[in-house]
């Protein structure tokens, strides 16, 4: 089977009726970025750089997160690389930054939150991603965005700092584009709003269904809550993705839900531009795409979001693939 899929390495995206969609790998760090080409995959959909964080006895000074970010992005040659500023908090904690105690730290001070409120550690990234942009082709996006206005202030800064460098007569991309993760339910609700500002969306369903479901994520006593095929978060996908296009934005989705194989025809029907997810699962996502027509996936998640559970939604979706 391995080597059935080694053919679609090379191969395009692309549905039997001639549908394209993107598929990208989800890195770490560089280290992550080889893998990502040796499986065919045609960018970075998500580059989690809290690891820059966590792996350091020290918040990465501007030079340091630059090195990284320069690494990456010549490593992809020129593919789309979409870098998502600080995520820390909730589980994710630094030895040498002390977090408030909270009840809840996964709906607490944590990624755009804090970044916003420590702007320091937040233009600190920002320059080094600004600077990184003439080595590839550069996306920015924000985590855990619930507002229309902390995206603007987060963009304000984002705008001042890429000012101030150009102002000191550095190199900068004049075609970063800037989006968000859509990963809590009120960002979804309210997408199309969204997507007057913001350059394209990408949903993490790991924690938008952790929050869809009030279910946490890492609680193996709550784990039959984690639903992707739950009509209520393919509804919020569904609007998400409407509401970019909307505005002719693109929608991609960087949680765990795109790499699922029962998932890429319903995501794919919805309109999904590109799916992010493991190196690994690349090759058989595109096996999935290239085996199937947008036509009738289209169909099939319209019957989809008409049913009221998980489980008649993954029957259905079998009885169309299997
Ligand atoms: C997500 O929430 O789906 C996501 C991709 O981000 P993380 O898993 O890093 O929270
Ligand atoms: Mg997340």
């Amino acid at each position: 089977e391995k080597e059935a899929l080694k053919v679609l390495v090379n191969a395009k995206s692309i549905t039997k009726d001639g549908h394209q969609v993107e598929l990208a790998g989800n890195i770490g760090g560089f280290k992550d970025v080889e893998g990502v080409l040796k499986n065919g995959g045609e960018g970075v959909g998500l580059f989690r750089t809290e690891f820059l964080y966590m792996d350091n006895d020290h918040f990465p000074t501007e030079d340091e997160q630059f090195e990284a970010y320069k690494a990456v992005l010549e490593g992809m040659q020129g593919r789309r690389v979409v870098v998502r500023t600080l995520d820390i908090g909730g589980d994710k904690k630094l030895s040498y930054f002390t977090f408030p105690e909270e009840m809840n730290p996964f709906l607490g001070y944590r990624a755009i939150r804090l970044c916003l409120d420590r702007t320091d550690i937040f233009r600190t990234q920002l320059r080094a991603l600004i600077r990184a942009s003439v080595y590839g082709r550069l996306c920015i996006m924000f985590p855990m965005i619930a507002t229309v206005k902390e995206f603007r202030d987060a963009k304000a800064i984002f705008n001042e700092e890429k000012a101030k460098l150009i102002e000191e007569g550095v190199q900068v991309a004049d075609n970063i584009e800037v989006g968000m993760m859509v990963e809590i339910p009120a960002a979804a609700v309210n997408a199309d709003n969204f997507a007057k500002e913001a350059d394209f969306f990408s949903i993490g369903t790991n924690d938008l269904i952790q929050y869809s479901m009030a279910a946490d994520r890492m609680s193996e006593h709550v784990s039959y809550l984690y639903q992707p095929y739950n009509p209520s978060v393919l509804r919020l996908i569904k609007m998400t993705i409407d509401g970019a296009h909307k505005e002719g934005k693109w929608a991609g989705m960087c949680g765990a839900m795109a790499g699922e194989p029962y998932a890429v025809p319903l995501l794919l029907g919805m309109g999904l531009d590109e799916f992010s997810m493991s190196a690994t699962q690349i090759l058989k996502a595109r096996k999935m795409v290239t085996s199937l027509d947008k036509n009738e996936a289209a169909k099939l998640a319209e019957e989809a979001l008409k049913l009221a559970t998980a489980e008649e939604v993954l029957d259905l979706v079998k009885k169309a693939v299997d």
